[in-house]
């Protein structure tokens, strides 16, 4: 495995009420799907984001009246709002006006010095951030005439141009993704920039595809980007509910154990020894500790031959046993309970656990 451990030596960056980079955990982002000045749908679909662990919000902003929508949007929600806005600096303005907490603008394609002026000038007025989006897809001309098609250094040489702008200007307030949609293009641009810069890196693959396809893709680019210790904060972009995109993105960031706040659920894939519905039952399981904030391990195995022992990192678990469940806490059985009341009880202990979590 490589050696770069960019995360942590990252610029911190301020989003809102949040810290972007330096020692801080990956923060999880997603997109709304509704038109940004329907501030009714756009609210609503932030709330059901903030719910399901979402903690930066992105708009997108083609449209005057969108970004006249964002003070209005800004009173109602509680976590921090990116305003993306393509080309228009005057759009830029109004958001920043408007209370956004970072905008997603590249500045090369702002035009004219004046209007990117006038822009760093209102970000450091109010103290926000600027990210850049490098996406292969849409690389400058120049960048594709000198390299012939989208590359890793092309994406790299781009990122660099846009930070220079903004660094000539004094700004350092800045984010950056590299994103693309091919997976082994977008780990190389991704490490290639970690080693370029030390502004934050927001990961994602773009346009990953469908629920299924698409978590699949962006497990493998993006899991292969965080072991490399790059990253400070994520979004998954699937063809589905946003809701969707942050579930995944909080099992990705659970599996290298980089959310303090989440449960994780340990179950086993089953096999000819079953002694219950397990495969119900680690849903329902699943679904009661999606809002569970402290960092258990709850487990539930499909029988007790090789069940506790085979989950002997869970704080609480449950393994079937002939018409009943047994109960056990790292890797001990703690009490036997009836089947038909194993999951409530299972449920109660969690609930107790977290409980004590947040005591200590
Ligand atoms: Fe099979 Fe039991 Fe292991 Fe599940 S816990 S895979 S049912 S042996």
């Amino acid at each position: 495995m490589s050696e770069i451990t960019h995360r942590s030596k990252t610029r911190p960056v301020k989003v809102g009420n949040l810290t972007i980079g330096g020692s801080n955990e990956l923060v999880i982002q997603s997109m709304t799907t509704t038109k940004t000045h329907d501030v009714e749908a756009t609210v609503a679909e932030i709330k059901r984001l903030e719910e399901a662990g979402c903690q930066i919000v992105r708009v997108a902003c083609p449209k005057e009246e969108d970004a006249l929508a964002i003070a209005e949007i800004k009173k109602r929600i509680d976590i921090p709002l990116v305003v993306d806005i393509h080309f228009d600096y005057k759009l830029a303005l109004l958001a920043i006006e408007g209370g956004a907490d970072k905008i997603r603008i590249n500045p090369g394609n702002i035009g004219r010095r004046e209007k990117v002026e006038e822009v760093v000038k209102a970000c450091k007025a109010k103290g926000i951030p600027i990210r850049i989006g490098v996406n292969a897809g849409s690389l400058e001309k120049h960048i594709l005439k000198k390299y012939g098609y989208p590359t890793a250094d092309g994406m790299v040489e781009s990122a660099l141009h846009h930070i220079k702008i903004l660094e000539d200007l004094d700004f350092h307030d800045i984010i950056v993704s590299m994103k693309a949609s091919d997976v082994s293009l977008a780990i190389e641009a991704y490490t290639k920039a970690a080693q370029a810069f030390d502004y934050p890196l927001h990961l994602g693959i773009t346009e990953s595809g469908t629920l299924f396809a698409g978590t699949v893709k962006s497990a493998a680019g993006l899991g292969a980007i965080m072991s490399l210790g790059i990253g400070n904060t994520l979004r998954v972009s699937l063809s589905a509910d946003p809701v969707e995109e942050v579930k995944v993105a909080r099992e990705l960031l659970k599996s290298f154990g980089l959310a303090s706040n989440a449960a994780t659920l340990i179950s086993c894939p089953t096999c000819g020894r079953i002694e219950i519905d397990l495969i119900s039952i680690a849903n329902e399981v699943e679904d009661y500790i999606s809002t569970i904030k402290a960092p258990l391990k709850v487990a539930v195995l499909g029988c007790a031959v090789n069940g506790p022992g085979e989950a002997r990192e869970a704080d609480i678990g449950i393994a079937g046993a002939r018409g009943e469940g047994l109960l056990f806490m790292k890797g001990k059985t703690v009490r036997k309970v009836p089947e038909e009341t194993m999951v409530e009880e299972l449920k109660k202990e969690i609930d107790k656990l977290a409980e004590e979590y947040f005591k200590k």
